[in-house]
């Protein structure tokens, strides 16, 4: 049948348009773009309507329905959820009473491209906050920590003439300890914004893989076995790789340092492979692992599982893990293990190209 004049022009619109009877909720109406979203014409869509903040719509509560009441709908925000992700919609609705039963006019205008960057803005926001302030309590510590060691030392040394060495050398372990953690914490700092900016310059050197593997685990045996976890290199076949050396032993250290942190005293095992021109870096623990869906925010700059959240963590380490992956022209990823922990994977070709050494 042929449709009436204006009727044809809706047909057009790119924007979904229905109309619908006054009461009754009956579709009179539905212009092309709206015979694509089948919730607005089946009453099987309610299960997969919801409100901007994600609760299921009650029956009744369908756009469709509340137009027909004669509710005055306008910017009315809802969600559509589909196997690939859910779609938003600004709901707009005017009745016409000029005929018995009214006409309600309703169009469905699809936000879900602004709504997306809109919740990417708030979550930026929110963990630029939390960064702030994390990172001013962690600079804050070692700065008092360092304060007060200095302090007794000026007044010791006031009061006795004789200060010796062995002394000295005793109380400044502490600040010691705590420069050294500023100096990691600014380096990081630094490191994220040379990332965030165009990358790391890699300088290559040509070196033998296995030896600094080696040199690492033994590096940071003493601190896992403070906290009762055990280090072991599982296989450490010696190869030789041409690749920033320094940049991949900050990556190699951030990862084992997690798994230290993380580990929940368990056993940590680094493995070293290579397949084809590939290097295959595994560092595997047995703690409290990552849960599936935060697996890849976790190499976001700021970002943290929501599990064994702790203040002094700031959330950097992996994003510059992975830059310095990518840098080397390869990636890193996390997979759970069975039995609980987790796996991390840095894969990077045996030769990478890069400004030469010295
Ligand atoms: P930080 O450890 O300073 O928070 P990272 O970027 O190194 O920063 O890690 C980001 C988050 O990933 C951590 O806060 C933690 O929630 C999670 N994570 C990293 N490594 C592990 C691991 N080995 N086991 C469990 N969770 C981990």
């Amino acid at each position: 049948m042929e449709r009436p004049g204006p009727e044809r022009v809706l047909d057009f619109l790119a924007v979904p348009t229905l109309r619908v009877e006054e009461g009754t909720a009956r579709v009179l109406f539905a212009n092309a773009a709206a015979r694509a979203l089948p919730f607005l014409l089946e009453a099987s869509g309610q299960s997969t309507l919801l409100d901007r903040e994600g609760t299921p719509l009650f029956p009744g509560q369908h756009p469709v329905e509340r137009a027909a009441r004669g509710e005055p709908l306008e910017g009315v925000p809802f969600r559509w959820e589909t196997p690939e992700g859910h779609r938003t919609f600004v709901v707009h609705a005017r009745l016409d009473r000029s005929c018995s039963p009214g006409v309600v006019t309703m169009t469905f205008q699809e936000v879900t491209q602004w709504s997306r960057a809109e919740e990417d803005l708030l979550r930026a926001l929110g963990s630029r906050d939390t960064f702030l302030s994390v990172a001013s309590h962690e600079l804050k510590t070692p700065i008092t920590v360092l304060q007060l060691v200095l302090e007794r030392l000026q007044r010791g040394a006031r009061r006795e003439a004789s200060f010796s060495g062995s002394h000295l050398a005793e109380r400044l372990e502490p600040a010691l300890r705590q420069v050294r953690r500023l100096g990691v914490l600014v380096q990081n700092l630094l490191d994220v914004s040379r990332a965030r900016n165009n990358r790391f310059v890699l300088v290559c050197e040509r070196f033998e893989l296995g030896g600094l593997m080696r040199e690492l685990c033994e590096r940071f045996s003493e601190q896992a076995r403070q906290v009762g976890s055990e280090l072991t290199m599982e296989d450490c076949p010696r190869m030789e790789v041409h690749w920033d050396r320094l940049r991949v032993e900050q990556a190699v250290s951030n990862l084992i340092t997690n798994a230290i942190k993380y580990g929940a005293g368990g056993l940590i095992s680094i493995r070293l492979e290579q397949k084809d021109r590939q290097v295959f870096l595994r560092v595997e623990d047995r703690g409290i692992g990552v849960p599936e869906g935060d697996r890849e925010r976790i190499f976001h700059p700021f970002e943290r599982a929501a599990s064994g959240h702790r203040t002094e963590s700031l959330g950097l380490g992996l994003y510059i893990v992975r830059e310095i992956a990518r840098a080397h022209g390869g990636t890193v990823e996390l997979a759970g293990r069975d039995g609980g922990g987790s796996c991390f994977t840095l894969c990077l070709p045996l030769e990478v190209a890069g400004m030469p050494n010295g």
